[in-house]
């Protein structure tokens, strides 16, 4: 990859501990403008935010070690991460989990399953509305 490349591409963190999931991911934004990173429980997402500095993340709600709102919370705890969108992943099954995250340090949700053609619209929805604070 060239340099400029590399600078153009926001950089994407997916955190879902659910293979198929994450590897679904992946794949729908892998010819996408987003440098990947992945994380596979909540300990592995809260290092590697930290470590990579993402434009953007992806954040699961239910996952081993620690759980999608301790992450977010402890990410907005940080200066850097005030204005980052950070998405929920929730899964239909939980209705209460969407409007929680709102409330939660989360930007938005995506709902699971998740739809191949919608995905990369709405992570382009949050990427474009720039970074802004969520109170
Ligand atoms: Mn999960």
């Amino acid at each position: 990859m060239k340099e400029t490349e590399k600078v153009l591409k926001k950089k994407l963190l997916i955190v879902e501990d659910n293979q198929d999931s994450r590897e679904l991911v992946i794949k729908i934004l892998r010819n996408r403008d987003y440098q990947l990173i992945e994380a596979v429980d909540g300990e592995d997402g809260l290092e590697k935010a930290i470590a990579e500095q993402p434009d953007i993340i992806l954040l699961d709600i239910s996952l081993p070690k620690m759980g999608g709102y301790e992450v977010a919370e402890n990410l907005r705890l940080r200066e850097e991460f005030k204005y980052t969108p950070i998405i929920a992943l929730t899964a239909h099954a939980m209705k209460g989990d969407e409007e929680k995250a709102l409330h939660g340090g989360f930007s938005g949700y995506i709902s699971k399953p998740i739809n191949v053609r919608e995905l990369p619209g709405q992570i382009e929805k949050y990427v474009e509305g720039g970074r802004y604070k969520v109170e």
